[in-house]
């Protein structure tokens, strides 16, 4: 058995970004950029009007003339025909073009428009009217050759915008990593089936692939491998195709634990098996060197509450990893045991807790966990209270780090 940090250590030693591709913006999101993005225009790319008003002269307002000839018409998508004049007006809509000579525009509520004798005209009741209100000058969002982003960043729905805007419609990114998920175990049936004698419904699969996007990954769902080494061996071999192969059961020391075995006969070199952690502790890492870089496996606890911890400790940083995204710590609070603790205090635990506020501080409140298969009582927990090894009791109102799970962090 390894320690925690060890452990962690060992697998981002061997998690290298995934080598970046020319991707579409749909797969942009999230993703980390990995070339400068510059502009091609300067954008907006015309002096734009914001409001539907009136293209105006601003000194002939403050020149204390209220009443302008309206002389054209102009809506978004089409050009002015007449450039203005000094007691000229324009018709404009938000977006259109401001035509030449105006260098203002007037909202509609300030305007009145008088049509009598076939002669356009319009009353504006504004005297404050300043130059460029209401107008966004040519490039005054970005110029034409500037750079908008820089290598690195992580892109957002909003930044997807400004590459089209700037005319990109492909950018050089570290791709999502993909993630095969593959549960194994006799005992399994999917979800849809009713569990005959003996049998369960295979509940990490869904859990695992929804972690996998939770992480930035791309899940690959491989269904269920019985505990057959044929099966298992077919499998996993689908799985090794991808960047990341997640099993869950099978690797700890009974007679159909098969998991490590397979592996080792498919070429998948054993990094470590076993973990200082509670619950985790049969956790088993190893890589397959490959034509296309190489793949990492874990092989998980079936036990769904050890997958979910090995997941956050684990898998989640090697995800991160591949996507090029910085490592950060899994968010962690500071809270008060409502009831003591107890533990063998040989192994760091991880305990499902959920957290009330009371006043000014936090309390965790240690849930009814019924063992590692209970998902019901993990799906009341906020997140999972830190015992480190070496004590054994806690005493109420002591102080513990507890990790959220993204169920704390929505809140819901
Ligand atoms: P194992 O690690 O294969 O010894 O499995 C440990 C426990 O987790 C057993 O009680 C299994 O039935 C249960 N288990 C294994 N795989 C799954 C799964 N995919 N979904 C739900 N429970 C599972
Ligand atoms: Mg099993």
């Amino acid at each position: 058995m390894i320690e925690i940090e060890r452990a962690l250590s060992m697998i981002l030693e061997r998690a290298r970004p995934r080598a970046a591709e020319r991707l579409g913006l749909d797969q942009s999101l999230g993703r980390v950029l990995a070339e400068e993005v510059i502009s091609d225009i300067d954008s907006p790319p015309y002096d734009k009007a914001l409001m539907d008003g009136y293209a105006v002269v601003a000194s002939d307002l403050r020149g204390g003339r209220d009443e302008l000839i309206v002389v054209d018409e102009v809506a978004a998508g089409d050009m002015p025909c007449e450039p203005l004049q000094s007691g000229m007006a324009t018709r404009i809509m938000t977006g259109a073009p401001v035509p030449r000579g105006a260098d203002a525009i007037v909202v509609d509520e300030c305007c009145q428009l008088d049509q009598a004798g076939g002669i356009k005209t319009v009353r504006i009741d504004d005297r404050g009217v300043r130059p460029s209100q209401n107008i966004l000058g040519r490039g005054r969002s970005v110029r034409r050759g500037e750079p908008v982003f820089q290598v690195g960043r992580r892109l957002s729905a909003i930044d997807a915008g400004l590459l089209a805007e700037v005319g990109r419609t492909q950018v050089l990114i570290h791709p999502a990593p993909r993630v095969a998920v593959l549960p194994t175990g006799s005992e399994l049936v999917p979800a849809c089936d009713v569990p005959g004698p003996g049998q369960i419904r295979n509940s990490n699969g869904p859990m695992l692939c929804a972690l996998v996007s939770s992480a930035g990954g791309q899940p690959v769902d491989l269904g269920i491998a019985r505990d057959t080494e044929s099966e298992l061996a077919h499998q996993m071999n689908l799985g090794l195709q991808e960047d990341i192969l997640i099993l869950s059961g099978g690797v700890s020391s009974g007679d159909f634990d098969l998991v490590p075995r397979v592996l080792r006969d498919l070429g998948v070199e054993q990094v470590f098996h076993g973990v200082r952690l509670k619950p985790g502790r049969p956790l088993w890492f190893g890589v397959l060197s490959h034509a296309k870089g190489s793949r990492l496996v874990f092989g998980l606890p079936g036990n769904p509450v050890s997958g979910l911890v090995c997941f956050e400790l684990f898998v989640r940083p090697a995800i991160t990893a591949l996507a090029a995204l910085p490592q950060k710590s899994r968010p962690t609070i500071a809270a008060r045991l409502s009831v003591p603790f107890r533990h063998t205090g040989d192994r760091p635990t991880y305990f499902p807790v959920g957290l009330v506020s009371d006043g000014d501080r936090t309390l965790a409140r240690l849930l009814d966990w019924k063992g590692s298969a209970d998902l019901r009582t993990l799906a009341c927990a906020d997140g999972l209270a830190q015992f480190p090894a070496g004590r054994s009791e806690y005493a109420s109102n002591e102080t513990v780090q507890v990790m959220l799970l993204e169920r704390g962090l929505f809140g819901n």
